[in-house]
């Protein structure tokens, strides 16, 4: 079985305990304004494409030569444009992109590929390393994240996973059971602001949280929470008093920046905050 994924960072320190080897899942459920990982939302791979990379159609023009949907025309100054109401994705322009002005973001990998990345960096997890699952939202991908994880539970790798929350309450029980420790996500207690600010309500979230809690009391849980002026940060202690009412929780709140802003307009999207 192959998942889509969009990144295997190696060497991280902010992603659990230790020094940790990222896999970031595609397909994430919430919109959430101030992401800074926008590649990571749509569940299939898709383009970028940075105009400032563009050696232009006098030179090159080899993207629209690929593209079989007329979704790639040319400015006056001869740097290239996509329609994206016309592209489906295809990736063929990526392809043949010299420059890399246009990326495909997302590829399909099998779990053996991202485990044996994760035990080459074995040497560095002696201190409560390892593999970290996150994305995107994992559990979008239950079938493929339970096969990930229950590999890397043979092969003796200590395995976290960082979740909105948001999904099927069966599919994170049945990835808990086979983790070492969860990052979970709690930006709001408030469901309209959450609304508002992510595109859903945080009713199942906060559900899942405290049936996780019950299920796996003994389970290290690392509550985060995004600081977002104007959304949350008002309701800190609220969160911090929410999270640390149940067992073997740890909190922490985590600055906002803005260092996705720039991958917007290389999707096609703009930025929300
Ligand atoms: S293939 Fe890349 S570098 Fe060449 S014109 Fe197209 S976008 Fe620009
Ligand atoms: S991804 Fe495919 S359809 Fe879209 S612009 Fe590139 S070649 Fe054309």
């Amino acid at each position: 079985m192959s998942g889509v994924i969009f990144n295997i960072q190696r060497y991280s320190l902010h992603d659990g305990e230790g020094i940790r080897t990222v896999v970031f899942l595609k397909g994430c459920p919430l919109r959430c304004r101030w992401c800074c990982n926008p590649e990571s939302q749509l569940p299939q791979p898709e383009i970028s494409y940075v105009r400032q990379k563009c050696i232009g159609s006098a030179g090159c023009g080899f993207c629209a030569e690929a593209c079989e949907r007329g979704a790639v025309t040319f400015c006056t100054d001869g740097k290239a444009a996509i329609d994206r109401s016309k592209c489906d994705n295809c990736l063929r322009c990526a392809g043949n992109c010299p420059s890399k002005a246009i990326r495909a973001e997302g590829r399909s990998a099998d779990a053996d590929e991202i485990l044996d990345t994760a035990e080459q960096d074995a040497v560095f997890y002696a201190k409560g390393g390892g593999l970290t699952v996150s994305g995107g939202e994992p559990i979008m991908q239950g079938d493929f994240l339970t096969e990930l994880l229950q590999n890397a539970r043979r092969r003796r790798l200590n395995a976290a996973m960082e979740t909105c929350g948001f999904g099927d309450y069966a599919i994170l029980r049945q990835a808990a059971s086979l983790l070492d420790m969860v990052l979970y996500d709690i930006k709001s207690l408030d469901p309209g602001k959450h609304k508002l600010w992510t595109g859903q309500d945080n009713a199942l979230i906060l559900d899942n949280f405290s049936r996780l809690c019950a299920d796996y009391p003994g389970l290290p849980k690392w509550v985060r929470t995004p600081v977002l002026p104007g959304f949350n940060d008002g309701e800190l202690g609220a969160i911090r008093d929410f999270a640390l009412s149940r067992p073997n929780v740890r909190w922490e709140a985590l600055p906002y920046h803005s260092f996705g802003a720039g991958k917007y307009a290389a999707l096609g999207r703009e930025y929300g905050v």
